[in-house]
């Protein structure tokens, strides 16, 4: 990493700045370390159940001083992007917090031009799933917000929006468009405005695959860090290398 100057920061919230309801150790401590040297950074997150402004709140009532603009997540990303098509009919995915992500845009039940996935997590009955089959099958396009695996709540890893992303794509024989990381453009959002190129930001996350793999193919260094999701066998086994594996967040900004 020493060969490499980091002037910015993308950082994942779960899994790094808290687990669902918990707070990781050390992690406000470092984001308020982080403040004072006033290092440029961004969290960039695959979280799809929340709006910005209440991401941002919640890191807000934790002690971390953040605008909602300095969170990115998947929800902005792609409203953003069905924005530049104003009369595009939307099928929502994704729990009523993150829907206001989408206010302005045009919402259906039936007949949407769009199926948009996020985590709805016990939302994911049956009928939704097979409502948003027929409309893909029906023609519509499947944007998946994210594609992870799992999460981690409380001491439990759970199941996460990708497998039933999966699901979908496998029932309907198409494949979904990514918005979240590991995706590029996910990326090149979460760094516009930070100024700073792709070769000097480190992502710092817990999940290897989408986090440090997609931050080093888009030209970022990957930092682990050992907390949220982080199993050392499930990281073995994808082979692949990150810049930097650390602690936790505390760990990484004592090393900067
Ligand atoms: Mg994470």
């Amino acid at each position: 990493m020493a060969e490499r100057e980091i002037k910015g920061l993308l950082i994942d919230i779960d899994g790094v700045i808290y687990d669902d309801e918990e707070v990781i150790p050390d992690s406000i401590y470092a984001m308020r370390w982080l403040q004072q040297k006033r290092i440029p950074f961004r969290f960039a997150t695959n979280a799809t159940s929340r709006s910005r402004a209440s991401l941002a709140g919640r890191l807000r009532d934790l002690g971390i001083e953040v605008a909602d603009d300095q969170v990115i997540n998947t929800p902005y990303v792609a409203a953003r992007e069905l924005r530049e098509r104003p009369w595009t009919r939307c099928m929502l995915l994704v729990k009523e917090d993150a829907r206001r992500e989408f206010d302005g845009l045009t919402l259906v039940d039936r007949d949407p031009q769009v199926v948009v996935v996020g985590d709805l997590a016990s939302g994911f009955d049956y009928a939704t799933l097979n409502r948003a089959f027929q409309a893909v099958l029906g023609g519509a396009e499947l944007l998946a917000l994210q594609k992870d695996r799992f999460w981690r709540v409380r001491d439990e890893l759970v199941l996460d929006a990708g497998p039933f992303v999966v699901a979908l794509e496998y029932a309907t024989g198409r494949n979904a468009r990514l918005v979240g990381k590991p995706s590029r453009d996910f990326f090149r959002v979460a760094l516009e405005g930070m100024g700073i190129p792709p070769q000097q930001v480190a992502m710092v996350g817990d999940d290897i695959e989408n986090d440090v793999k997609g931050a080093q193919e888009a030209g970022l260094l990957g930092i682990l860090v050992q907390t949220g999701k982080y199993r050392p066998d499930l990281v073995e086994r994808t082979g692949i290398q990150p810049d930097l594996v650390v602690k936790n967040l505390g760990d990484f900004v004592a090393r900067f």
